[in-house]
């Protein structure tokens, strides 16, 4: 899959709106300060990407109260991926500026379903 690079400003990337519903997006879960919705770019089946609302790039960036947040959604999200898609395993993770593997600059966790012998790298961005 080719590596899209988002770098609009604050306010005006991919994830900005998708969090304030003006483009399309399979949400699954929101509240105040995190939404979560399906990655387009599906790994595996159940690929989540974790969100905050308020746009940040990198963890750096988050308040205690929003990586409070991002992981309790995370952990929603976990435990609905695991009775949805039975996983052997679930992976977090998220990157970190483009060094880091970063490819949308507004923070955002992966939940990861994994297989056994699904083969995922580990390393990120995918080639
Ligand atoms: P990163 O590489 O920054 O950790 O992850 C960015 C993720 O955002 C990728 O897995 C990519 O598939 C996903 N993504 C990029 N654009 C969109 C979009 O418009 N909608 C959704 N739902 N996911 C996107």
């Amino acid at each position: 899959m080719p590596m899209f690079i988002d770098t609009s400003p604050p306010g005006h990337c991919i994830f900005c709106k998708i969090a304030a519903g003006e483009i399309p997006a399979a949400k699954i879960y929101e509240d105040a300060l995190t939404v979560a919705f399906m990655d387009i770019g599906q790994v595996n089946p159940g690929h989540v990407l974790v969100a905050s609302k308020r746009h940040a790039v990198t963890v750096l960036e988050l308040t205690a109260e929003e990586a409070a947040a991002i992981m309790q959604t995370a952990q929603r999200v976990a435990v609905a991926a695991q009775a949805a898609f039975d996983p052997d395993g679930i992976t977090l993770f998220q990157a970190n500026g483009a060094a880091g593997g970063q490819t949308v600059f507004h923070f955002h966790m992966h939940v990861l379903p994994r297989h056994e012998g699904d083969g995922m790298a580990l390393a990120w961005p995918r080639k």
